[in-house]
């Protein structure tokens, strides 16, 4: 980690809490991994008030990384991987019994 996209992003530079671009490269690494058994929690920590939701989307990230890495696409998914499992419709509390008449 070279911390050209820390030092180029407003939001990090601004909440020192903000996890930042490279932290969201990794993240989406790992929620992209099948592997990977930690979905949810990571998801969580990742959508979390410190994590996506507070770039602003200026793509300075993505400008100055020497690696070629794309923290703003990462962020992107990572916003709507979140947005998709909150907006997942939630399991009946009481399911109607399979027999019973409408
Ligand atoms: S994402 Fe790119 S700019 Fe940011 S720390 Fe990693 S290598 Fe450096």
């Amino acid at each position: 980690m070279c911390g050209a996209c820390y030092g180029a992003c407003p939001s990090a530079r601004d909440n020192a809490a903000y996890l930042g671009p490279h932290a969201m490269v990794k993240a989406l690494r790992f929620l992209e991994d099948t592997r990977d058994g930690t979905g949810e929690e990571r998801l969580s920590l990742a959508a979390s008030d410190d994590g996506v939701f507070r770039c602003h989307s200026v793509f300075n990230c993505q400008t100055v990384c020497p690696q070629e890495l794309d923290p703003s696409a990462a962020i992107a998914r990572i916003r709507r991987r979140s947005l998709g499992s909150r907006l997942k419709p939630k399991p009946a509390r009481h399911a109607p019994a399979k027999d019973a008449k409408p």
